[in-house]
């Protein structure tokens, strides 16, 4: 329900104070957490704005205005997950309208929609977007909304924002980009023509792995309007903890991320040189294949990395077992580094044959690259690569 009213400032000053007003019946400088789910009114109809937690709560207030500035978005809507903030979406669409979607998504991104939204009529097709011909050519009369991922989820695939976007708003088609990876700290899409920007706020925003929760950002009111009406309809949303949580996080999401940039590009510069290693996937390496267009559109390639080890399957969970400080889990964005496995662990959910098109092979590894001292996160990889 947030608005962003502006103020201005660079992003890590917006990342502090956009959306943060002390308190004012007591002056508390962080916002609190209102643990409430009703607020008394003065008489029937005569209240100040909040009616009930679905709807609005202060807490949840803070963080979507705060996203929205981050995001140089006006309005700003948190959900539940980053799963529920991709559904909000799909509930502003009708039985019949058509989606394109960009091949390599987040698993639980292709789950909802190809098992969830199709049984309501919504039609997806799935198809490679570095291929903006072969978007154009996918397009119809009923495709709504395009929706992209870059960095993609694991081939870490970029794509053309500004040139996708530039497609959409011939054609009239809502530009979508889930910008989890990147962060408003290292891609802004609305400032490159999208419509709208999604994110788990589970990842790099909350930033410390102890939340999970999802947010839209836009600057378009009919949007808006839309969207907050299946927020408060649907009723996927937050709750004030985990408000409280993902705000604490934006604290120092400038910080954190200046710093997994600098880790992962380290750690994906002594990958390339392993001899266990076939191959490294990182924007910001120069063998990246849309390495120019990273540089174009971003200001900083991110923390993660994904590499194929050369290695049959069995070799590479004996590796994967050895990592000490990189601990073996999903997820990704925490301070800590993780690592996985994408075909049997985050992509299991993907049809093999779907996960070897797209390059999901059993050698493959992806890192979370945290902010731990660079050193020690490379002695790590050595060790376990052997
Ligand atoms: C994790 C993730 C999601 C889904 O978010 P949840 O908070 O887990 O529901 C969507 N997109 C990307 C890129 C993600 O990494």
């Amino acid at each position: 329900m947030a608005e962003y009213g502006g103020g201005g400032g660079r992003i890590g000053t917006l990342a502090i104070h956009a959306g943060q007003e002390p308190d004012p019946s007591t002056g508390a400088i962080m916002t609190p957490v209102f643990q409430t789910s009703t607020y008394v009114q003065a008489k029937p109809g005569e209240h100040r704005g909040f009616e009930y937690s679905r709807t609005r709560n202060p807490t949840r207030d803070a963080l979507e205005a705060n996203l929205a500035a981050l995001e140089g978005a006006r309005f700003g809507l948190c959900f539940g997950s980053g799963c529920a903030a991709a559904s909000a979406v799909m509930h502003c669409l009708s039985a019949g309208d058509h989606v394109l979607v960009a091949a390599d998504v987040y698993g639980g991104t292709f789950r909802v929609f190809d098992k969830v939204f199709s049984r309501g009529g919504i039609r997806f097709d799935f198809l490679d977007f570095t291929d903006p011909a072969a978007v154009e050519a996918a397009l119809r009369p009923e495709t709504k909304v395009l929706w992209l991922e870059t960095p993609s989820n694991p081939m870490l695939m970029v794509l053309d924002i500004p040139r996708l976007a530039a497609l959409g708003r011939k054609r009239g088609i809502a530009v979508v980009v889930d910008n989890t990876f990147a962060t408003p700290c290292l891609q802004r899409p609305l400032d490159l023509g999208a419509d709208l920007v999604v994110h788990s706020t589970t990842k790099y925003l909350g930033g410390h792995s102890d939340v999970v929760g999802g947010a839209i950002l836009t600057r378009d009111p009919e949007w808006h309007r839309r969207l907050a009406f299946v927020q408060n309809a649907v009723g996927a949303v937050p709750g004030p903890w985990d408000c409280f949580l993902a705000l604490r996080g934006t604290k120092t999401l400038h910080l954190r991320m200046e710093r997994h940039c600098s880790n992962a590009m380290a750690v994906a510069r002594r990958l390339e040189e392993h001899p266990r290693i076939a191959k490294v996937i990182y924007p910001g390496l120069e063998s990246h294949p849309q390495h120019a267009l990273a540089k174009a559109q971003m200001r900083g390639f991110g923390g993660m990395i994904t590499c194929v080890v050369d290695a049959p399957l069995e070799e590479v969970r004996t590796i994967l077992g050895r990592f000490r400080l990189f601990s073996l889990a999903e997820s990704l964005g925490g301070v800590e580094s993780l690592i996985e496995h994408p075909a049997i662990m985050t992509h299991a959910s993907v049809p093999r044959e779907n996960r070897e098109k797209l390059g999901i092979l059993d050698g493959l590894i992806r890192l979370s690259v945290g902010v731990e001292d660079v050193e020690d996160l490379i002695a790590d990889v050595e060790r376990a690569l052997g």
